[in-house]
């Protein structure tokens, strides 16, 4: 049978799991703190300079049982990152309930442009111009992360910031392979914006994943 009609899948039971990994959270609000990754396979949004196009197509990725991802986490680490390719492609529910048993906190790293799962802990909303968020996510969102890939994303960052609720934290995040080049206009930009924060992906200055 082909995998995505595994009727696995629309449970939620099993995932097209591309890695696992313990890492810290490189970016963002949550910079610094030990997570464990889970990224899943499959994404249609495109974006030209994504850092994980070999997740695109979900078909290149194993179907994973849920339950044997959680018996990977250490005790220890509490939280717990669903990233991707664009995770709220499939039904998170089971493995959102299995994670809160174990006494996970989740944390969702999303373009906003599948389904929004219930029960999540933390919701950082990255929003693209190739495919903008449904709109429930931005209401959602604890955390808006813009990733700046030339000046233009600036305006966008403001479009977005709009349609978030007033406490949602907001950062403007280099792409990074053009972090040299559109640093200055970034600063610019936080020092007229001091609602912005700077996000870097500390975890690729460090060597981790
Ligand atoms: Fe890559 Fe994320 Fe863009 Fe999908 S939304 S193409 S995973 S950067």
């Amino acid at each position: 049978m082909h995998k995505f009609f595994d009727m696995s899948i629309e449970s939620g039971k099993k995932l097209p799991v591309m890695e696992t990994f313990l890492s810290i959270q490189g970016e963002g609000f949550h910079t610094g703190t030990p997570s464990f990754f889970i990224r899943i396979g499959g994404c249609d949004v495109g974006c030209h300079w994504c850092d994980v196009k070999e997740s695109w197509d979900p078909e290149k990725h194993p179907l994973v049982d849920v339950e044997s991802i959680i018996e990977q986490i250490p005790d220890t680490v509490e939280t717990v990152v669903l990233t991707g390719g664009e995770p709220t492609s499939y039904n998170l529910t089971y493995l959102v309930d299995l994670l809160h048993r174990q006494g996970k906190k989740i944390h969702l790293e999303t373009s906003g442009t599948g389904t929004l799962p219930e029960k999540i802990d933390w919701l950082c909303l990255s929003p693209k111009k190739f495919e903008l968020p449904k709109p429930g996510f931005y209401n959602r969102a604890d955390e808006l992360k813009i990733i700046v890939y030339n000046k233009s994303d600036l305006q966008f960052a403001l479009e977005q910031a709009g349609k978030v609720p007033g406490k949602t934290r907001l950062f403007l995040q280099p792409e990074w392979s053009r972090r040299r080049e559109v640093l200055d206009f970034i600063l610019e930009f936080l020092i007229r914006n001091p609602a912005w924060k700077l996000s870097v992906q500390t975890h690729k200055y460090i060597g981790l994943p």
